[in-house]
């Protein structure tokens, strides 16, 4: 193999974080440089959160500290027998190219993940080694999220908490079935251990700080974890009731979901074909139903179709509306904000619009179409001073009145 320079070793081992969802560095803890000392920052100028379209952020330093791997596990293109080009960072070369990238103000922090090589606990070090020294020797005060590795040394699990804004551990599949049949090296005991000991660290870590202003801050954003979507035969009704049992279980900020794409030289016990992208879409908007609309995992469970899959043409909160009209309408003027968070096309800042403006005077269609973007959505299910959907809402075919309309896309 020919020796590769920095540069090299940057193009694959950026290239091989791409499958990493868990990038948003939502949470974060203030913290700045302003005092003269250290450098970056976790918010304000200098800083911007970049989006790709399909929602990805792409504001962070995102890479591997190696894509070489001692695991086989099927899925994923740095597995012991891919053939693909192997690279490796020291630690001393991801502290330099992380400070290197933020002072020409490319990135606000890094994300860093590894393959496993040697063992989990070597591994381990040469990650926190990297966090150490960014914080302490060089005073970074950017955002770091670091992955840890489920089966290394829980002490050195805990450390990558002190230095990180936050941690994850991926719980890879959603079932165990999956994860035995495509990560046999993985054990879901372990993963899910190494969760509840992060999970613990970071409630003390809060307590700490309650009592003592000073204590040192853990893992401030928390831990998240990511699963993959379509490698296994998991449903999405599966994949929302292992997600929310895992925010109950492990007060995790975020599961990131992250559709499985076919790699190179694939095993024979992965699919051939990738899962529609929007598939993900539809999985991180039950999400959302559950984290900030109040929905309970069994009730977006039961927008499934009979095959345990989400609607792929509309999205899960218009599917369960649709499924259960008896809920509906809804009156705009005196319904609780719960309820008005069920009717389809109001997101949350509608509601609250609508709590404070109904205040001084009752609401019409037309000033309930003011504060959303898809008033042929919500007639359906809302009633208003001047409107009530008598007949609408008992139509057979109101599923099709209120569908997006398909758009083709462009092809070049
Ligand atoms: S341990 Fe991680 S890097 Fe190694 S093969 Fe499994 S998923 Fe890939």
């Amino acid at each position: 193999m020919s020796r590769l320079d920095l540069a090299g070793k940057l193009g694959i081992l950026a290239d091989a974080a791409k499958y990493d969802a868990s990038c948003a560095s939502s949470g974060a803890q203030k913290r700045d440089s302003k005092g003269g000392k250290g450098i970056g920052s976790t918010t304000g100028s200098g800083i911007c959160h970049a989006y790709t379209p399909d929602g990805r952020c792409i504001s962070l330093l995102k890479i591997l500290l190696t894509n070489a791997c001692i695991f086989d596990c099927h899925y994923c293109i740095n597995r012991k027998s891919s053939n693909t080009r192997r690279a490796r960072f020291t630690a001393k070369e991801v502290v330099e190219l992380t400070l290197d990238f933020y002072r020409r103000n490319y990135i606000e922090g890094l994300f860093l993940s590894s393959g496993i090589i040697q063992s989990p606990d070597y591994t381990m070090e040469q990650i926190v080694e990297v966090a150490r020294s960014l914080r302490q020797d060089h005073h970074f005060r950017g955002y770091i999220h670091l992955k840890t590795i489920p089966d290394a040394d829980p002490a050195l699990i805990h450390a990558a908490g002190v230095h990180a804004d936050r941690v994850s551990i991926n719980i890879e599949l959603p079932t165990r079935e999956g994860l035995t049949r495509l990560a046999p090296e993985k054990s879901e005991p372990r993963i899910e251990g190494a969760m509840d000991g992060m999970k613990t660290a970071i409630l003390d870590g809060k307590d700490a700080r309650k009592r003592y202003r000073h204590a040192p801050r853990f893992a401030p954003s928390g831990q998240s974890t990511q699963m993959i979507v379509g490698a296994d035969a998991a449903t999405d009704r599966d994949i929302v009731g292992r997600a929310s049992g895992l925010y109950q279980r492990f007060a995790l900020k975020r599961v990131y979901y992250s559709a499985f794409s076919p790699i190179p030289d694939a095993s024979a016990v992965l699919p051939l074909k990738r899962p529609p992208l929007m598939r993900e879409h539809r999985l991180y908007q039950s999400d959302w139903l559950m984290r900030f609309y109040g929905f309970a995992p069994a009730e977006v469970q039961a927008a499934a179709n009979d095959n345990g899959m989400l609607p792929l043409d509309i999205d899960p909160k218009l599917a369960w509306a649709l499924k259960f009209r008896d809920a509906f309408p809804v009156d705009v003027n005196r319904a609780p904000r719960e309820m008005l968070l069920r009717v389809p096309g109001l997101g949350t800042r509608a509601v609250k619009n609508i709590l404070a403006a109904r205040r001084h005077r009752s609401l019409t269609l037309a000033d309930v179409g003011r504060m959303t973007t898809s008033i042929i959505k919500l007639r359906p299910f809302l009633i208003a001073a001047d409107w009530r959907p008598v007949a609408l809402a008992d139509r057979e075919d109101l599923s099709a009145l209120v569908k997006p309309k398909s758009v083709q896309l462009e092809l070049f």
